[in-house]
């Protein structure tokens, strides 16, 4: 595999895609505004860009492996359709009753991913909507941002409304 120093990992469901729960049906993909020109932004600025996915559906047989296989391949070709370019995705398809290493909020798949690609985790970021897409990057080391559109004002640093506004604290950050 190609080495990147600085990778940012992305949470999926309600990070860049909105959630529909399980969601298996690639036709239902949507990016939530933003999401495309800040993964392209971070892409320039030379970070790689790796998805880490918790979809548990695959444990409780709600979708099955090959289902979730096309979703993901719907959103690497999407994403490459707009000149994005996902170097890897990991996904854990485990319950939260299985005690399994890579179920976000522990931090198994971003470890692999900075194993994989030569990272050095104080110089990624983990970008994810739930406490446990923080968690599991603080765990591994990386400065980790959540997004919340709920929210009334950015948390500078920590929380934003957005995806952008969380893409421009990283450029801005790191240069
Ligand atoms: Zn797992």
């Amino acid at each position: 595999m190609e080495t990147f120093k600085k990778l940012i990992c992305l949470d999926r469901d309600d990070t860049l895609i909105r959630n529909i729960p399980y969601l298996s049906d690639p036709s239902k993909i949507d990016f939530f505004p933003g999401v495309i020109p800040g993964l392209e932004a971070l892409q320039n600025a030379g970070y790689g860009l790796v998805i880490i996915t918790n979809q548990s559906g695959i444990s409780r047989k709600i979708f099955n492996l090959e289902s979730y296989r096309l979703m993901e391949n719907a959103v690497v070709n999407k994403l490459a359709d707009s000149h994005v370019s996902i170097l890897a995705t990991y996904f854990c398809p485990h319950g939260p009753d299985e005690g399994c290493p890579c179920r976000k909020p522990r931090p198994g798949m971003l470890l692999q991913a900075i194993q994989d690609f030569g990272a050095d985790p104080a110089q990624s970021w983990m970008i994810g909507n739930a406490d446990s897409d923080v968690a599991a990057g603080e765990a591994a080391g990386l400065r980790s941002l959540q997004i919340d559109p709920q929210l009334v004002s950015n948390v500078p640093g920590r929380i934003y409304r957005d995806f952008s506004e969380a893409v421009a604290h990283i450029l801005e950050t790191d240069t």
